[in-house]
């Protein structure tokens, strides 16, 4: 996910405030704050603040979780509504069955692979988001969801940002280079300093759309509640990945990319190695795929009662 740093703050206030489900104005971190304390109860405003982590959030979950995962899908899909978008993302699926790993061990394979796509991920959703309008585009910080096997990688937590400045690109630069892992339950935060608690908000946004991506296009799991959700984003994933044509489709397209690695049936896993090959995107990544999580309605009903 990228997110332009003039529009940091207003995104991050907005999904802040989506969490009040009461009349949606604004929502505060504590209760005492509560621009509606007259009518809000601790717990709920407690539950309000709750981590958003898309495999938690079955049919069995609180309300407020349920609404406040509805209201931040909505929103990304209304991003494609404004002039000025407020983040943009691009997902990389990487097909691990087509790659050549034998060789390798393949828990080791499978953390120099990710960061090889981390880097094109990086360097592709920069230019293919912001090409069109700038000559020069610096990625500020880079950040991560707290991993273990990152974090204490030899190179990953600095590799990203030092290759991208070595290689010189014409247009992309990254100011620091070492990524910030973050905690992605932004009540971790509310004591600490530096408070990243926006920034950890945005790692469950991340969540959320990975989450909800994958149930669409891989039918994961059988849970009504996220077969619900998920339906919010289909609109978006039916005009990226099946190609339907519909008023939003080029908007769409604007803000967000998902593609799928390698296009050929087999790939040797040492060619993701030689210089720019992911870069040099022609022929290596395919970007039609069906969605395999059927229709589901969304549940309503009205009904007038007698007794
Ligand atoms: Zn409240």
């Amino acid at each position: 996910m990228f997110v332009p740093l003039d529009k940091k703050e207003e995104l991050s206030k907005k999904l802040k405030n989506l969490r009040c489900q009461g009349r949606r104005l604004s929502f505060s971190w504590d209760f005492s704050n509560c621009p509606y304390c007259g009518n809000c109860k601790e717990e709920y405003h407690t539950l309000n603040n709750s981590e958003i982590h898309f495999r938690n959030i079955d049919s069995s979950k609180s309300k407020a979780v349920k609404d406040i995962s509805k209201s931040w899908l909505e929103f990304l899909l209304n991003n494609c509504k404004r002039n000025k978008k407020l983040f943009y993302f691009k997902i990389d699926y990487i097909e691990l069955n087509k790659m050549n790993m034998e060789h390798f061990g393949f828990e080791q394979a499978v953390e120099s692979v990710y960061n090889r796509f981390f880097r094109s991920n990086i360097l592709g959703g920069s230019k293919y988001f912001f090409n069109r309008n700038y000559n020069k585009i610096v990625i500020n910080n880079i950040y991560h969801d707290r991993s273990d096997s990152k974090e204490n990688h030899e190179y990953f937590p600095w590799h990203t940002g030092y290759k991208i400045n070595a290689d010189h690109h014409k247009k992309v630069s990254v100011s620091n280079k070492d990524i910030f892992f973050l905690d992605s339950d932004h009540k971790y935060y509310f004591d600490k300093k530096p408070d990243f608690r926006y920034e950890s908000q945005f790692i469950q946004l991340i969540d959320l759309i990975l989450g909800t991506v994958r149930q669409n296009i891989y039918y994961s799991s059988k849970d009504s509640f996220k077969n619900e959700i998920s339906m919010i984003i289909r609109p978006l994933l039916k005009s990226l990945l099946e190609n339907e044509k519909n008023s939003y489709s080029h908007r769409y397209r604007r803000y967000s990319s998902i593609s799928f690695f390698p296009k050929t049936s087999e790939m040797d896993k040492e060619k993701l190695f030689i210089e720019n090959y992911l870069e040099d995107t022609r022929g290596r990544y395919y970007d039609s795929k069906k969605i395999q999580m059927p229709e589901f309605a969304v549940k309503q009903t009205r009904l007038d009662y007698f007794n």
